[in-house]
């Protein structure tokens, strides 16, 4: 993994440059889902995604971003800015072509490992100064095996998080080793640290209140946070539970790059993911999750929540 989180690493100044200098924002659409992009989204997948052609040049790559979208929907005046910020970081010249190459690395490849990345997770977060994480988690045949995630906003200084040998550690953003961290031994629902979605839009904040209310977690603490990082949270046992309920009415399709290495960080750390009903998350059906939702916990009270949760449901 060293190799891939010196990337991510480099990923997060590439960031922090777009943030500190060009920081404008584009939209893209799939189908009637807007989602915002800016150039740091496809300076940070590009980095990653260089660092796992040379090193890993049979997987194949799931990205968020794309080459093409790349040159229609950037600017050449922010495209030359990428070009910028990226010979900074690396300290070599950078094309063009390389970028669209680097973007596109290991897309629609089929191979038994599988890196699977989001470069800027929760760029409504990013955009607004607020919390937001890059991304990189590794699938082997389908499995949760491995997963990176920075998280620039941890605690105010930043951490970066990653799996090995099925542990799970928390470093300094910029450099260094980690230490091993786990899952809380928390065990008094009233007392749990809770996590959620900032935005509104992207889980059910009404469904989430009244399912804690009936797993007695009424009194539980909430932070509401953008990105990964909540998974990071559980991990490290900052937090006890996420929880992500789909909108009433939602046909919304979960992407694995949103879940995956946030997934592995919290499985190595010792604690539990499951849908909404309880089963596990199928990552083995392409770009997209056939669950519901998520709900990620120390595992003390993950059946009881989950009874709350089907109720609210059933509702
Ligand atoms: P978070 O900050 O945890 O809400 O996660 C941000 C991610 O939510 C983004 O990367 C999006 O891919 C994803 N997202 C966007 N729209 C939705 C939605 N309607 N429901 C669930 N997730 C969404
Ligand atoms: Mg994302």
């Amino acid at each position: 993994m060293q190799n891939i989180i010196s990337a991510v690493r480099d990923a997060v100044k590439v960031c922090s440059a777009v943030q500190e200098h060009y920081l404008i924002s584009n939209t893209k659409s799939s189908g009637d889902n807007k989602e915002p992009v800016t150039i740091a989204d496809y300076g940070s997948q590009a980095i990653i995604c260089r660092a796992i052609q040379a090193h890993y040049p049979d997987d194949a790559v799931v990205s968020e971003e794309s080459g093409k979208q790349f040159l229609e929907l950037v600017s050449a005046e922010q495209r030359a800015n990428v070009l910028e910020i990226l010979e900074e970081v690396l300290g070599e010249k950078v094309t063009e072509d390389e970028v669209v190459g680097w973007l596109d690395f290991g897309k629609g490849k089929s191979a038994s490992r599988t890196w699977v990345i989001d470069p800027i997770d929760g760029t409504k977060g990013f955009i607004a100064m607020r919390h937001y994480a890059i991304a990189c988690g590794l699938l082997i045949d389908g499995q949760i095996a491995d997963g990176i995630v920075a998280a620039p906003g941890y605690n105010d200084e930043g951490a970066l998080f990653y799996t090995q040998d099925g542990a799970t550690y928390r470093a300094p953003l910029a450099e260094g080793t980690g230490e091993k961290v786990s899952i809380s031994d928390r065990d008094t629902p009233s007392e749990f640290v809770v996590v959620q979605s900032f935005e509104k839009a992207h889980a059910s904040k009404s469904r989430m209140q009244l399912s804690r209310e009936y797993a007695g977690l009424d009194n539980a603490v909430i932070h509401e946070l953008d990105s990964m990082e909540k998974y990071a949270l559980v991990a490290c046992g900052d937090a006890d539970l996420y929880m992500r309920l789909p909108r009433e009415g939602s046909t919304y399709a979960h992407k694995i790059w949103d879940h995956v290495a946030g997934v592995a960080l919290v499985t190595h750390a010792g604690g539990v993911i499951t849908d909404v009903d309880g089963s596990a998350l199928d990552f083995s059906q392409g770009d997209t999750l056939p669950n519901l939702g998520m709900i990620v916990s120390n595992g003390k009270h993950h059946d009881q929540i989950v009874e709350a949760v089907q109720k609210v449901l059933a509702e």
